[in-house]
């Protein structure tokens, strides 16, 4: 997924063709702060929305504590690396962050080092902790003791922390289910964040109320297959149902295709205030590939959930993850992912190359695909992805549309925004961020629309 918002440079690795996320609006809106102690601290995400709204979390926290944020290291007593560990790369990039902090740290103008996320459950922390001498690690399922750290009195968390982290934004993401249950064989999650845990509903609803309550607008429903999550008979659509009931506008990621039922893309079509945009990864279109990853579905029940979508949610943008390279990966392998795309008409994707990881299935494997093959495949997906998203976004041409404002105008006087389609839309206007404008798209390219002719 999928998807970055403080983290959002594209690298070698990856291609952001639309984002899914940004970045929520700073913290600024917090009310009520314990007086200030001098102390700066400096959090920095990387990877999904699971990982910003961890980070959320932990920005209450040291904010709880009387620390100020600050955006530099430079500046801060305290920097807090939040990471992801979906790719090599993603590891890559941090242990040149810990070289960086440990050079302030010599020199004292860092402090102390906090290393948490999904490299912080991963059995190399150990080795990342001895080599840059990090002060604190933490794993996913206990960035509570980020507290103690800070000077908070500890705190008791189960799995749907308590912490809401977001109250008084425009936007929020509220966690419905933690882990996964799936064991794709490329994939770090299912070691990391452990097995499936769903949030018992009312739970859920009770968070969700209080941050409407509070102003927030736009609800995002998060976990690694949110579509899996069930309670007592209950079922995904079901929650999504009651959630529709009690905020202003909705939406959820990420999906897994098996647990995608019908009745919830009828439901995506029915309900005005659910965002009709579905990111459904498939990560091949080649049925012997997805054997392989132990995906649990065929291409051909991927395309029928497509086409149920496509008939119920007539305007709606579906969006997907794929990754090419995965060890074994035939040219016709990748001539049937081609295949898919065009089938499909995906309105975005992200395309991953394979990348191996340790404690995986994947990185045994034989038949590892040679690099400039998998740079080759890399580019052909891409450019199918881009044409197919241009040639979708130029029939929006025209169209007025009802903008939901995420980011204010910039110098320019534009805003970023998005449609209940799904779309990004650049957009001149002066509101802020919550609200709603109307305007009609001028023009399009493969990521985005604009609507720069509008007041
Ligand atoms: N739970 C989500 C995905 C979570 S990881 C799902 O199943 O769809 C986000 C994306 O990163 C995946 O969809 C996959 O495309 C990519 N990814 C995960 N592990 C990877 C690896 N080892 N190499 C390359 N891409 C990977
Ligand atoms: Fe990883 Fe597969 Fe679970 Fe997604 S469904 S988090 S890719 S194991």
């Amino acid at each position: 997924m999928t998807s970055c918002a403080s983290d959002t440079q594209a690298s070698p690795e990856t291609s952001q063709i639309v984002p899914l996320s940004r970045k929520p609006a700073s913290s600024e809106a917090f009310v009520s702060r314990p007086e200030n102690t001098g102390k700066t601290a400096c959090i920095r995400t990387f990877g999904c929305q699971m990982n910003v709204h961890d980070s959320d979390r932990m920005r209450r926290m040291i904010l709880d504590a009387g620390y100020s944020e600050v955006q530099t290291y430079e500046e801060a007593d305290l920097v807090i690396l939040n990471t992801c560990y979906v790719r090599e790369n993603a590891v890559n990039r941090i242990k040149g962050h810990l070289g960086e902090l440990g050079r302030l740290k010599r020199e004292g103008r860092v402090k102390k080092v906090a290393l948490t996320g999904c490299i912080g459950a991963s059995e190399e922390s150990r080795e990342l902790e001895r080599q840059y001498a990090i002060d604190l690690v933490l794993g996913t399922h206990n960035t509570y003791e980020l507290a103690e750290f800070v000077g908070l009195p500890t705190m008791q968390e189960t799995h749907t922390p308590e912490l809401p982290g977001t109250i008084g934004e425009h936007s929020a993401f509220v966690t419905i289910m933690t882990g996964c249950n799936y064991q794709c064989s490329y994939c770090v999650v299912p070691s990391v964040r452990g097995r499936m845990i769903c949030r018992p509903l009312e739970n859920i609803v009770e968070e969700i109320e209080r941050l409407v309550e509070g102003g927030t607008s736009y609800i995002t429903l998060l976990g690694q297959t949110v579509d899996a999550w069930r309670e007592k008979g209950k079922r995904f659509c079901d929650l999504l149902e009651r959630v529709s009931e009690v905020a202003p506008r909705v939406w959820f990621t990420t999906s897994h295709p098996s647990n995608m039922e019908d009745r919830t893309l009828r439901l995506i079509g029915e309900r005005e205030n659910i965002v009709k945009r579905l990111h459904l990864p498939v990560q091949s279109g080649s049925d012997r590939m997805l054997k392989i990853m132990h995906r649990g579905y065929k291409s051909d029940r991927y395309r029928r959930k497509v086409e149920v979508f496509r008939k119920e949610v007539p305007d709606g943008t579906l969006s997907t993850d794929i990754i090419v390279g995965h060890p074994q990966e035939t040219e016709e392998d990748h001539r049937e992912t081609l295949r898919l795309i065009e089938d499909c008409g995906f309105d975005s994707a992200y395309v991953f190359k394979f990348s191996p990881r340790r404690g995986t299935e994947a990185i045994k494997m034989e038949g590892a695909v040679p690099e400039d093959v998998v740079q080759k495949r890399f580019m052909e997906v891409l450019r199918s992805i881009e044409r197919n998203a241009f040639e979708r976004n130029q029939k929006k041409i025209g169209s007025e549309e009802e903008i939901y404002i995420r980011h204010p105008r910039n110098d320019e006087g534009v805003a970023i925004g998005e449609t209940w389609s799904g779309h990004a839309v650049h957009v001149n206007t002066n509101a802020s961020p919550g609200d709603y404008v109307r305007a009609r798209i001028d023009s399009a390219g493969p990521h985005v629309l604009y609507a720069r002719n509008s007041a």
